[in-house]
């Protein structure tokens, strides 16, 4: 990689200031951008180097946001290899809770599976006592595969993370939610849970999408339902995905903050797709590039996978810790019809209705926003849209229903200054 852009605002909460400026010199893992707030998370640089500005890059969700550009020197440096039997023989059990959570806090740790929420907050033991740790081992969305990877080859330390999380909210129960088509990762975390004899359970769940939705999950794994509005601690319950148990030992056991992550490349519209171990900060260009390029198929590049995934115009669009994957999709993927055919008026079908997860109003919703009316919309319940995209999927008028949505949330954010203009 010759150029790093780190986003500044990677996260849910306060957005991170600069805390470097243009010419200085950067190590790979020092931190670039911090801010004071409780929920938030540092960014950090993934690659040594100059700083060449702080400045407006283009941002997967929010349009535009400030980023630290750092120049590699030298370039194409791969982070330095660990040895992976540390985790399988570090002692979670001797780590202090509060060295827990601040190590998640000074590594920048957010929710890795897409909220991007905080794991500090996340896994903070106060408040509502927290009974249950739900390890999201879904991955339900089509085409990705980066947490099944990293079940089958990063066993040891994604079940270190899972014990220290543990061990950081308080849990007494940890459960691991693995979907059914994936048996070869229920053998190999149910055999390396047997090993660790510590009462780790792996539960086999339905495949169906949104499965692997926070809200879902608890419903699938305890039957329980977090109310609307409201969040999993509130029924004592915490969610962390594979990919950020995996972060949380990395940073506990060797102390590196979070500048790389597995991404999957896929879709038709891609050569060599795979997982790829890359550093935050690189373009989707340069990654795509990296893996081959883009074939004459290719008609779409979505940032995520094609259900909650976000389309992009901008080959410049740096990946951020949210980042799971890249799918670029044919025009037959996105299905012929539908690439065709222009939205139409609502016929009234409720098809949107009835295949939305939390049993919201999707067109009510869109309407609103549409007509600039977000307080109806919130009265709606937008903000409990976990954008799953199956009222889009199924809508015969072709009406982007959860685009809509998406972009109400921002403008709320926008209003109540959580997020940049
Ligand atoms: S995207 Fe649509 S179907 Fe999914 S939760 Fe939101 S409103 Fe419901
Ligand atoms: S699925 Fe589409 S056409 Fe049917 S009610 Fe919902 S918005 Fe209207």
């Amino acid at each position: 990689m010759k150029e790093a852009a780190v986003l500044l605002c990677q996260h849910i909460g306060a957005i991170c200031e600069p805390v470097v400026k243009k010419g200085d010199t950067v190590a790979a893992g020092q931190k670039v951008g911090d801010s004071q707030a409780f929920v938030s998370a540092p960014v950090h640089s993934p690659v040594a180097g100059k700083v060449k500005e702080v400045a407006l890059r283009s941002h997967p969700v929010l349009g535009r946001a400030m980023a630290v550009v750092i120049v590699a020197d030298p370039p194409d440096e791969r982070p330095a290899a660990v040895d992976p039997g540390r985790f399988a023989d570090f002692d979670t059990e001797n780590c202090e809770q509060a060295a827990i959570l601040d190590a998640a806090r000074e590594a920048g740790l957010v929710g890795m599976g897409g909220a991007g929420f905080p794991t500090r907050v996340k896994l903070d033991p106060k408040g509502t006592p927290k009974e249950t740790l739900i390890v999201n081992a879904c991955e339900c969305e089509p085409y990705i595969t980066c947490d099944y990877r990293l079940m089958l080859e990063w066993t040891d330390q994604v079940l270190a993370g899972v014990r220290l999380a543990t061990k950081a909210a308080g849990c007494k129960r940890v459960i691991i939610g693995i979907e059914d088509n994936k048996p070869r990762a229920i053998e190999v975390m149910r055999d390396a849970c047997r090993a660790g004899a510590d009462g780790i359970e792996v539960m086999p769940l339905q495949t169906k999408y949104p499965q692997g939705g926070e809200r879902q999950l608890i419903r699938a794994v305890l039957g329980k339902s977090v109310p609307t509005g409201g969040i999993p601690p509130m029924i004592g319950v915490v969610v962390i995905n594979v990919a950020t148990a995996a972060a949380l030992a990395d940073a506990v056991v060797f102390g590196r903050p979070l500048t790389h992550r597995v991404v999957t490349v896929t879709g038709g519209g891609i050569d060599r797709p795979g997982n790829y171990y890359v550093p935050l900060g690189i373009t989707a260009g340069e990654l795509i590039e990296f893996c081959g390029g883009l074939n004459s198929q290719a008609r779409k590049v979505v940032m995520g996978g094609p259900m909650m995934g976000l389309a992009i115009a901008d080959m410049e669009t740096p990946l951020t810790k949210t980042s799971g994957a890249i799918t670029v999709l044919t025009k037959q993927e996105i299905g012929s019809a539908k690439f065709k055919r222009r939205q139409t008026a609502c016929i009234r079908c409720g098809r949107c209705l009835e295949v939305c997860p939390e049993r919201l109003n999707p067109t009510r919703i869109a309407h609103a926003v549409k007509n600039n009316l977000l307080d109806v919309a919130q009265d709606y319940y937008m903000s409990a849209c976990i954008e799953c995209g199956c009222c889009s999927y199924v809508c015969p008028a072709n009406i982007e229903l959860t685009g809509y949505i998406k972009t109400g949330k921002i403008f709320v954010a926008r209003q109540k200054k959580r997020m940049p203009e």
